[in-house]
């Protein structure tokens, strides 16, 4: 007897599900690597990772996906265009069409070259030298326009092709159309911040932190945001993450610097927010697109939504900072909540990303969007990345690094063949400032809410407008409904103007 629908789908889903299921140990053996693995192990970790993917993707690729996926379309299942299965199927079949365009080769020889290329990145970086980085960075790029040349089909710009991985239906043209404008706005804000002659007390937030205090403190921040640690952990890695293991296992890093508050505190609160997306997203569909998140731009827009439009505000801190005195009085005796709102709000030109401020930090993003798509369609050699990048950052902030420790060897990202992804952290902070415009309206007097400690609202909120839909719309598409209007910079502008205007008497 012929199999229903229905049952053809759930065959297809149980399929992925080993798919997930293998990813996940691969992404257990990632987090390990990042967190204890000795350095002895990492050929041996390169191996195993690179058998797992492989693995992963053939199964992924398997003929029974085609032809499930076939066999449904023809049968015109499900009928309901707008139904949850129809864009389940819809994502499956775009990953489907992603995999199978890669020879699994090139899938394991990629994961080969990035495990032991991010390798040979930390060395560099150590060392302050680009020299040693070169020979793996020409390795992991040549390898990254393969797979984009075979993802694009001479259909699309290969740099697309790999944008799509990261931010499903959206272009460089697109992400350009919209960085312009907050560009324009984001030079004219940092001139006139630059030229208020103020300059927040930053001294504080460097004396001396003791790294168990901190963990402490971080570890209660990220649990009272809805962080469940029940189903979680933190752990400190040299580049802070989140890794979404499976339902119940969702693993957050950090690194404590005793004398740097922000790192590790917005760090781990940024991380976090990664986390609470992944514990929101529907158990039920684990494995399929439907409990997948959205996209990269979307998860970013929840870890900057809680790490900065929350965590940075003055409501936030009106209830936090009595407990941070508390647990550190050496470091914030004789220090006003108003100095401290104002030195975690510090806005100036500095060289390493991960430790700029929220407005700068949209320019950083840009310079990288600028120049992978350079690297990608080959007119800039990875030789001469460093000379493009100073200059570049001239232009940008008006300094120029002194080595490229602070310039472009401070990523991780490239390393791991990461290409495309920079762009998503900017578009992650313009939806964060738009769904929590929304929020703010529908949900009342945030800011109380945040004076209490009562953070559930936003939480469920995000929860049932975000996380539980997983990929049943794009970007844009989600964004336009739950905010009811396009994705836009202006929120941002407007948030950056609000909190920075009063800091800087503008
Ligand atoms: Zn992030």
């Amino acid at each position: 007897m012929a199999r229903s629908p229905e049952q053809l789908y759930s065959e297809l889903l149980a399929h992925l599900r080993q798919v997930a299921l293998l990813e996940s140990c691969g992404a257990i053996l990632g987090w390990d690597e990042q967190t204890c693995l000795p350095a002895g192990g990492s050929e041996l970790r390169a191996d195993q990772s690179a058998l797992l993917a492989g693995l992963a993707h053939e199964r992924a690729t398997a003929p029974v996906v085609g032809e499930l996926l076939g066999e449904l379309t023809s049968r015109g299942w499900p009928a309901d265009a707008a139904s949850p299965e129809r864009a389940n199927l819809r994502e499956i079949a775009r990953s489907y069409r992603r995999a199978t365009a890669l020879p699994r080769r090139l899938v394991e020889e990629l994961t080969k070259a990035t495990s032991l290329s991010q390798k040979t990145w930390v060395a560099a970086r150590k060392q302050r030298q680009f020299s040693l980085f070169l020979p793996d960075l020409e390795r992991v790029i040549a390898l990254r326009r393969e797979v984009a040349q075979a993802l694009a089909r001479g259909e699309c710009d290969p740099y697309d092709a790999l944008i799509d991985e990261y931010e499903p239906a959206m272009t460089a043209a697109d992400i350009a159309q919209l960085f312009a404008p907050l560009r324009h706005e984001l030079v004219k804000l940092i001139g006139q911040i630059g030229q208020s002659g103020r300059q927040p007390p930053v001294e504080i937030l460097t004396r001396h932190y003791p790294a168990d205090a901190q963990r402490a403190f971080s570890f209660e921040a990220a649990s009272e945001i809805g962080f469940n640690f029940e189903e979680g952990r933190l752990d400190v890695a040299a580049h802070p993450f989140c890794s979404g293991i499976g339902p119940g296992d969702c693993r957050l890093t950090t690194r404590y610097d005793t004398h740097h508050f922000p790192g590790a505190f917005f760090g781990t609160l940024h991380e976090a927010g990664h986390g609470i997306y992944e514990q929101g997203l529907n158990r039920e569909a684990w494995g399929t697109p439907l409990g997948s998140a959205c996209s990269l731009g979307v998860h970013e827009s929840q870890s900057r939504l809680w790490e900065n439009l929350v965590g940075r505000s003055l409501a936030y801190w009106q209830r936090a900072f009595p407990k941070a005195q508390k647990m550190f009085p050496e470091a914030l005796q004789g220090v006003s909540l108003d100095q401290f709102h104002a030195a975690i709000n510090d806005v100036r030109p500095s060289f390493i990303r991960v430790e700029s401020d929220e407005v700068t930090y949209n320019l950083h993003i840009m310079l990288r969007f600028e120049l992978e798509q350079l690297l990608v369609s080959g007119e800039l050699a990875p030789a001469d990345l460093p000379g493009a990048w100073n200059e570049r950052f001239q232009r940008d902030f008006g300094i120029t690094p002194s080595h490229d420790s602070d310039g472009c060897l401070q990523d991780v990202h490239w390393s791991a063949g990461y290409l495309g992804y920079f762009p998503t952290y900017c578009l992650g902070n313009m939806i964060a400032a738009q769904l929590f415009d929304t929020a703010r309206a529908q949900l009342g007097d945030l800011d109380a809410a945040f004076r209490a400690g009562e953070f559930q609202p936003l939480r469920e909120w995000l929860n049932t407008q975000i996380h539980q839909h997983g990929k049943r719309w794009p970007t844009a598409e989600l964004v336009q409904r739950v905010t009811g209007k396009p994705l836009s910079s202006e929120p941002l502008v407007r948030h950056l103007k609000e909190r920075f205007g009063p800091l800087y008497g503008l």
